[in-house]
């Protein structure tokens, strides 16, 4: 895998600042987690700054707040260099041209040009993104209404309001973040973004905030400032022949609760192991078919929670009967509990074939266990990146019909504490490499044999 990436040098900038629990997960079911030092974790969220109880999922991990961005993005690199990506700093991609069999790719790297071939090119290449425009993706959706500036500021002493907090014309959020750092997130109601060819200066933010607060910030010491809007696109089709979509390339909202780049990341979890399956020649070109299926109806409403959380966050007092009306369901543990699974990813379920079994296209909870001798996890299975056919009654049968696919999916037979016992009183559970359940038994309307050739190719 070759990774082109036109700076030549990390930027620092620290945008995303906290994973869902969901990434957390994914995190540990490839062993990334230990990569990203302590992490200081929360059951505190928020819709659109009405506050959500995490805790009620009861899910083994809690939401990670203030990692930043740039850690992250260090510790993948790190990761995928180890795993024998080549990654190719201060090369960008300037044209493209899908042949069918594979795509050409023209980058430039100062002053010289390389073109490159490829068996698929995968467009990670954020919001303004080049390859969506190259490749002709369509992507309808609306312009930014209002602007909000940030500045990660050092030398002044705030009190955190994660939440964000509605106050005279406008609304602002501080965090704290590592190394004596606050982030502050201010706008103003009614006024229209401005066309700018580079951040704002710290002023401008010192200027708003005054004007909000009535205190002054203007001796702090910006680390980092930006702008940032409320515009709100996706593409139609995440996959276009041979070039694909993920991340911001493939949508964009306002950063509301914290989801664009966890929605990313849970993008190229999808898209990886199907890529890897199809490169490998296991699984027919159509899988990468399901990135699509499965992802857009994803980043679909990903788009409407954060165009819903743009209206509470952004709305002026005729917004207030919206938060009162939403406040008064709050009360009602069902609805914190939907909200919170849709603020951490946990929501999520793809099509893999009618059924009973209430996990069938839902993530496997992380799932203690005993096999043989040893204690083990769902989530330890699952570091392989593998397939795992997990055998939780002891069903001779059942293994022998995965044989033909023992080199794709790990068999494993366990037993999973009473206390940790799965719903539907499910028995044996086949786990994508996403860690999404794709047929399980009693209630899967599909024979295992159908399943294992739909997500990992046909016997052998
Ligand atoms: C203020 C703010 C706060 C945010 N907070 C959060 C948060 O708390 N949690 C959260 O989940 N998300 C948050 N987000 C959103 C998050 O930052 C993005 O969703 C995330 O960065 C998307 O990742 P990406 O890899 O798709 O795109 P990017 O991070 O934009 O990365 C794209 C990369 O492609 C490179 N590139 C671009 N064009 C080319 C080219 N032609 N050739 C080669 N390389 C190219 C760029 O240099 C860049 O490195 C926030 C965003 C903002 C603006």
């Amino acid at each position: 895998m070759t990774v082109l990436e036109r700076l030549e040098q990390r930027t620092g900038e620290s945008r995303g600042i906290g994973f869902t629990i969901r990434t957390m997960e994914v995190f540990d079911q490839r062993g990334v987690l230990r990569r990203l030092g302590p992490i200081e974790t929360a059951t505190a969220g928020h819709f659109g700054g009405l506050p959500l109880d995490l805790g009620v999922l009861g899910a083994a991990h809690r939401a990670a707040r203030t990692v930043p961005q740039s850690v992250t993005e260090q510790a993948l690199e790190g990761w995928a260099r180890e795993l024998g990506a080549d990654i190719r700093r201060g090369q960008e991609v300037q044209a493209l041209e899908d042949t069918g069999d594979g795509v050409t790719v023209t980058v430039a790297r100062g002053d010289n040009r390389e073109i490159l071939r490829a068996r698929y090119l995968v467009g990670c290449d954020g919001g303004r993104s080049t390859v969506r425009k190259l490749a002709g993706f369509d992507f309808p959706g609306t312009d930014a209404t209002t602007e909000m500036l940030l500045a990660d500021v050092r030398g002044v002493e705030l009190e955190p309001r994660m939440s964000g907090q509605q106050i005279g014309n406008g609304f602002l959020m501080v965090a704290k973040l590592p190394g004596g750092i606050h982030r502050l997130i201010v706008g103003e109601r009614g006024i229209a973004p401005r066309r700018r060819t580079g951040p704002p200066p710290f002023s401008e933010v010192a200027d708003l905030w005054k004007r909000l607060t009535g205190s002054d910030i203007s001796h702090a010491e910006p680390v980092w400032v930006s702008a940032f809007g409320d515009a709100a696109r996706q593409v139609t089709e995440y996959r276009r022949g041979r070039v694909l979509l993920a991340g911001d390339a493939a949508h964009v909202h306002l950063p509301a609760g914290g989801q664009g780049m966890n929605t990313s990341i849970q993008d190229s979890h999808n898209l990886g192991w199907k890529l890897a399956s199809v490169l490998a020649g296991h699984a027919p070109e159509a899988l990468l078919d399901t990135y699509h299926s499965e992802r857009h109806e994803v980043g679909r409403r990903l788009l409407v929670n954060t165009r819903a959380q743009s209206q509470l966050i952004l709305g002026g007092e005729e917004a207030q009967p919206l938060r009162e009306a939403l406040s008064e369901l709050l009360q009602y543990p069902n609805v914190v509990r939907h909200l919170a699974a849709k603020a951490s990813g946990l929501d999520i379920r793809y099509d893999v074939g009618g059924g009973t079994n209430p996990l069938l296209g839902r993530r496997l909870p992380h799932l203690p266990l005993t096999t043989g001798a040893r204690r083990t996890s769902s989530t330890e299975l699952l570091r392989a990146g593998r397939g795992v056919l997990l055998d939780l009654g002891d069903n001779a049968r059942l293994r022998d019909r995965a044989t033909p696919w023992r080199n794709r999916v790990d068999v494993v037979t366990g037993t999973a504490d009473p206390e940790h016992a799965l719903p539907g009183g499910t028995t044996a559970a086949l786990v994508r490499p996403d860690g999404h359940v794709a047929w399980a038994a009693p209630g899967s309307h599909q024979d295992l044999a159908t399943s294992l050739t739909r997500w990992f190719g046909p016997a052998t």
